[in-house]
């Protein structure tokens, strides 16, 4: 079984991961097509709240404005981490400038800063940029 988040709608959705169709998957609530590549999705509070009380993997947030130069270096690190992790982590980017009640009432001090959340609540966090190997140590040990 395999989870992915609808981008269009925000719907959890679980896949059979023996499922044979080579055709996309739907939503099963939108209809959307579901991207299936395990890129990060970009979210706001609302749609945080929602991911973290519904979803059964493990969510890593990036917390990151656009002026942020360490978040442009952590994005393509983020990509790639995402794929090689597609069906059991769920990868959402939080616009802090954007969303700053949200930031505000995740303490985010400083960006980029990442959080895993698990089971509902907070697990751990990290502050500043990472390189692949960083994070991939980073995680190995909590998601
Ligand atoms: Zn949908």
């Amino acid at each position: 079984m395999s989870i992915f988040r609808c981008r269009e709608c925000g719907r959890i959705n679980r896949i059979a991961a023996n499922s044979s169709e080579s055709r996309t998957p739907h939503c099963g609530h939108c209809k959307a097509d579901l991207d299936t590549s395990g890129a990060p999705q970009d979210v706001n509070a609302k749609a945080l709240r929602k991911a973290i009380a519904n979803s059964p993997v493990p969510i890593l947030l990036d917390i990151w404005a656009p002026w942020c130069g360490p978040c442009r270096m952590v994005a393509p690190v983020l990509e790639e981490v995402g794929k090689e992790r597609a069906s059991d982590l769920m990868i959402l980017k939080l616009n802090s400038d954007e969303n700053q009640q949200m930031s505000g009432s995740l303490k985010v001090s400083g960006i980029p800063t990442m959080i895993v959340f698990k089971g509902g609540k907070e697990s751990d966090r990290q502050s500043g940029a990472m390189n692949k190997s960083g994070l991939d140590s980073w995680l190995s040990s909590r998601v």
